[in-house]
C-alpha cells in the first residue's frame, strides 16, 4: 500500500506541453480518478506514474521513494489497459501468471495466486480457456486479474471499460468499487467519463489543457465547481449557463437578459455585488429548475418555450428557449409539457452559480 506524490510535474513532447506543473497528493487506499477531454494529458500522466514515459521536469514518489529514475519494472505498480493487451496464444492462466513468472515467483505461489484472483472475478472456470473464447467483459476481468495477483502497491487504470457495451460498463463499474473496498489497494484511473468519475472517486482530478482544474470528493466538485470548465464537464445533462447583466434592485440585486430577471438570494449577494452595471455568467443545473407553482415568487421564476420533451421515464427532459438562450430543464417524469407550450420554470436559489466571464474561458 502507498501514497503517490506528485511535483511540478511536467511533460512536452516537442512543441506539445502535454501536462503542465501537476502537484497531487494521492493518498494510501484512495481511489483517485484523472477525468477530462480527450488530450488533455490524462494517459501521459498516468504514463509518467508507470514509468512508461519519462519525465520532463517534476517528481514523482511511490510510497516514500522518488521513482523517476526507476524502471516500470520495479515500481512496484500493475497497469491495466483499455485494450486488455492479453496474450492470444496464451491461456488464461498463463496470461494472470505471466507477470509472476517473469519476476521468478516460485510455481505454487503462481498457482496460489491466480487462483485467489480468478475466485474473486469469477473467472474460475475459464482459466483454460484461450482469450478469443471469452466474451469481452470476461477478457477485461482477466486483464484486472493479471493486475491483481501482482499484488501491487499501486493499481493504474487507463480507460479500462472504454471497449465494454454500456450495460456491462455499468456492471464492471460496480465490481470495481467492490474490487477497491477488498483490497485497499490504492488506485488512479483515468476515463474521460463524468459519471465513471464521480462514481468511482474517492476524489476526482478535473484537467483540461494539461492544467488541474480542481481536485475534490465527487459531491464537492458538483456543487461547488472552481470554474465554468468544471460546471460544464461534470454533470448530465450538462448544467445551463447564460450571459446576464447585473443590477441592483429594491436593496437586493438582480440578474437579468432578454429572458430571465432573477434576484440573486442574499447568500450570493457577497459575490455578485461587485459585478453591478457588469456581465456574469449564470450557471443552473437541469436539475435544479423545476415547473413553477402559483407560490412560486417570480423574481425566482421565468417563462420559457418547450421546444422538445424527451421522456426518460426516471425523469422527463425539456428543451427550452429562453429569450435568445437555450436551457434544459429536468422535470418530474410526468410533467404536464406539451411541445410549443409555455412553462414557468422556477430556480432553485440555493444551486445558483455565478461565474467571470472575463477570466472564464
Ligand atoms: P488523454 O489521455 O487525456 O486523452 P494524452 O495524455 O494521451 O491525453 O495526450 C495529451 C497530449 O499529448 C495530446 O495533445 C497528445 O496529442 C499529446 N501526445 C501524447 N502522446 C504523445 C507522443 N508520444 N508524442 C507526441 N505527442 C503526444
Ligand atoms: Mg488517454
Amino acid at each position: 500500500m502507498a501514497q503517490v506524490v506528485i511535483r511540478n510535474l511536467n511533460k512536452k513532447f516537442d512543441e506539445v506541453h502535454a501536462v503542465k506543473d501537476v502537484n497531487l497528493d494521492i493518498r494510501d487506499k484512495e481511489f483517485m480518478v484523472f477525468v477530462g477531454p480527450s488530450g488533455c494529458g490524462k494517459t501521459t500522466t498516468l504514463r509518467m506514474i508507470a514509468g512508461l514515459e519519462s519525465v520532463t521536469s517534476g517528481q514523482i514518489l511511490i510510497g516514500e521513494r522518488v521513482v523517476n529514475d526507476l524502471p516500470p519494472m520495479d515500481r512496484d505498480i500493475a497497469m491495466v489497459f483499455q485494450n486488455y493487451a492479453l496474450y492470444p496464444h496464451m491461456s488464461v492462466y498463463d496470461n494472470m501468471a505471466f507477470g509472476l513468472k517473469m519476476r521468478k515467483f516460485d510455481r505454487e505461489e503462481i498457482r496460489r495466486r491466480v487462483h485467489e484472483a480468478a475466485d474473486i472475478l469469477g473467472i474460475r472456470d475459464y482459466l483454460h480457456r484461450k482469450p478469443r473464447q471469452l466474451s469481452g467483459g470476461q477478457r477485461q476481468r482477466v486483464a484486472l486479474g493479471r493486475a491483481i495477483v501482482r499484488h501491487p502497491q499501486v493499481f493504474l487504470f487507463d480507460e479500462p471499460l472504454s471497449n465494454l457495451d454500456a450495460k456491462l460498463r455499468v456492471q464492471m463499474r460496480v465490481e470495481l468499487k467492490k474490487l477497491h473496498e477488498r483490497l485497499g489497494t490504492t488506485a488512479v484511473y483515468v476515463t474521460h467519463d463524468q459519471v465513471e468519475a464521480m462514481t468511482l472517486g474517492d476524489r476526482v482530478v478535473v484537467m483540461r489543457d494539461g492544467v488541474v482544474q480542481q481536485v475534490g470528493e465527487p459531491l464537492e466538485l458538483y456543487n461547488r465547481p472552481a470554474n465554468l470548465f468544471v460546471a460544464g464537464f461534470l454533470g448530465s445533462p450538462a448544467m445551463n449557463f447564460s450571459r446576464v447583466r447585473v443590477a441592483a434592485a429594491n436593496g437586493g440585486l438582480r440578474i437579468e437578459n432578454e429572458g430571465l430577471r432573477l434576484a440573486v438570494p442574499p447568500p450570493l449577494a457577497g459575490r455578485v455585488g461587485r459585478y453591478v452595471g457588469r456581465e456574469l455568467t449564470f450557471g443552473i443545473r437541469p436539475e435544479d429548475l423545476r415547473i413553477a407553482t402559483e407560490a412560486d415568487p417570480r423574481d425566482l421564476s421565468f417563462e420559457a418555450v418547450v421546444e422538445v420533451v424527451e421522456r426518460l421515464g426516471s425523469e422527463t427532459l425539456l428543451d427550452l428557449s429562453v429569450g435568445a438562450d437555450t436551457m434544459v430543464a429536468a422535470v418530474e417524469p410526468d410533467a404536464p409539457a406539451r411541445v410549443r407550450g409555455r412553462l414557468r420554470l422556477a430556480v432553485n436559489p440555493e444551486r445558483m452559480h455565478f461565474f467571470d466571464p472575463a477570466t472564464e474561458t
